[in-house]
């Protein structure tokens, strides 16, 4: 065993300890920790300077209570997080996660992924995440607005253009961005455009954010696939979930000539030998806000399965854009063995460490999260600059911005990963592209 390997070991044990009972913090400093060991052999600079034992260590964590009434005038309490994880690049930025399952061991893994993902971009923008434990299923929208104030309430202390940028993420989309941030300017009496992104377009948001992650992680697969001469036409795809990132990267796809025949909620799945009805899918979730299920009353082709596994479905390429550790090793047996030759994660770790393993292995083309969903945090980056020069630029300019950030990202994985002997090797790539950026910032600036 090498001595990087020794020292990333015993950091890695003391984060476990320093942390306990949070397993998706563990998993995420794992990955990156002992993905970087060439990094950290060629350069060890970085273990000296202990850069490793400060970047797992979040610079804040804010931890606080979020009363508010429900429609039935009962008081309900929440518990809401903000962890702003690094600051050398730039401000603190990453989204807000709504979702029942959200502790600190979800933001931290979320935070922590951030650092990197932002550092691919090119963007100068540090990372952080937040989030609560409220659970916006069922709630009318008056009990949303009731809880975003109330979450914005303590939230706008800590946050701001320069020191702190929030998002959406899982449960956040527009609306409540909105309700943010009109409770944001009402505490401040400030018309701070650039303290949220994924605002909406009447009031300071940019073109293309809500498509962004969908889209990015297509232009991402659609970069690794030229490296096999293969693009996504006539291509069977799954896509899982069927949030913002599921819906836009049905989108790209369809009109990249790709077909997708599939996609999901936390329910079931759908599933169109046809081709997943665009327009429907917008209608059902973006509009009426209703389960997945609900498809099939309109195509009667199409079939539903409750708590079906959507990776039993045959395809070649798999965008799995739900959520944290949604595919396993099982799963991936399973795509490999019907064909597949490539994954994009839309979603933040949502394949399991040894599901990625055996993909790399099995030589199938694979695009880690946090350099294949980078588009959404990097149009987030685009709305701060045109808030800030107080413009607003058309769609296909902000999109060919943003295809051109993917490619970048694409080939900043890619000449990494070779350069380390890992070709085709995206995990590696993207780790040591994402951490050595920060790092050097992190030397620049002192023990800080
Ligand atoms: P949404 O809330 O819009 O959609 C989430 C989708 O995933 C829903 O279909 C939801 O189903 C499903 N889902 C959520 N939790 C679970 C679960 N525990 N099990 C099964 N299905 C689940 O979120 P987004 O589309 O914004 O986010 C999806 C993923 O993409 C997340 O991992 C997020 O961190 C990541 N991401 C998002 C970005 C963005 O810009 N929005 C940027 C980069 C990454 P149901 O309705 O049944 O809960």
């Amino acid at each position: 065993m090498s001595k990087a390997t020794e020292r990333v070991e015993q950091i890695y044990n003391h984060v476990v300890r320093k942390n306990p009972a949070e397993p998706e913090f563990h998993q995420a400093v794992h990955e990156v920790l002992f993905s970087i060991v060439p990094l950290l052999e060629r350069y060890p600079i970085y273990l000296d300077a202990k850069i490793l034992e400060r970047i797992v260590e979040p610079e804040r964590q804010i931890i606080f209570r979020v009363p508010w009434i429900d429609d039935k005038g009962e008081v309900q309490v929440n518990r809401g997080f903000r962890i702003e994880f690094n600051s050398a690049l730039g401000p603190y930025k990453g989204g807000l996660r709504f979702h029942e399952s959200v502790y600190a061991g979800i933001i931290k893994f979320l935070g922590f992924e951030q650092i990197f993902k932002n550092s691919l971009t090119g963007l100068a923008m540090g990372g952080g995440k937040g989030g609560s434990d409220f659970n916006p299923k069922g709630k009318s929208d008056n009990e949303i607005m009731r809880f975003c104030q109330s979450f914005m309430t303590e939230l706008y202390r800590h946050i701001g253009e320069h020191t702190d940028v929030p998002a959406g993420d899982i449960g956040v989309g527009g609306r409540e961005i909105g309700y943010m941030f009109g409770q944001y300017k009402r505490i401040t009496n400030r018309y701070e455009a650039g303290v949220l992104t994924g605002k909406g377009i009447r009031y300071g948001g940019s073109l293309v954010r809500t498509e962004a992650t969908g889209y990015g992680a297509t232009f991402f697969v659609e970069e690794m696939l030229k490296v096999k001469n293969e693009t996504f036409e006539g291509k069977t795809c799954v896509v899982s979930g069927s949030g913002n990132v599921a819906i836009y990267t049905v989108e790209k796809i369809h009109q990249l000539g790709g077909k997708v025949v599939a996609v999901s909620d936390s329910n079931g799945y759908v599933m169109d030998p046809k081709g997943i009805d665009l327009e429907l899918l917008k209608q059902l979730k973006e509009v009426e806000r209703k389960r997945i299920k609900d498809y099939t009353l309109y195509h009667k082709d199409a079939v539903y399965k409750e708590n079906g596994n959507i990776w039993e479905i045959p395809c070649q390429i798999a965008m799995p854009s739900a959520t944290q550790n949604e595919l396993n090793v099982k799963d991936a047996e399973i795509l490999i063995k019907n064909g597949l030759i490539a994954v994009g994660e839309g979603a933040n770790m949502p394949c399991t460490p040894d599901a990625v393993d055996l993909f790399i292995k099995a030589g199938v083309l694979f695009g880690p999260g946090k350099a294949a969903n980078a588009g959404g945090v990097a149009t987030s980056g685009l709305e701060m600059e045109q808030n800030a020069s107080r413009s607003n630029w058309d769609f296909d300019y902000t999109e060919q911005k943003l295809k051109k950030i993917m490619q970048n990202i694409f080939q900043a994985c890619k000449q990494t990963s070779d350069e380390f002997g890992y070709p085709q090797n995206y995990v590696v790539g993207a780790n040591i592209a994402g951490f050595k950026k920060v790092a050097d910032a992190m030397l620049d600036l002192g023990v800080i």
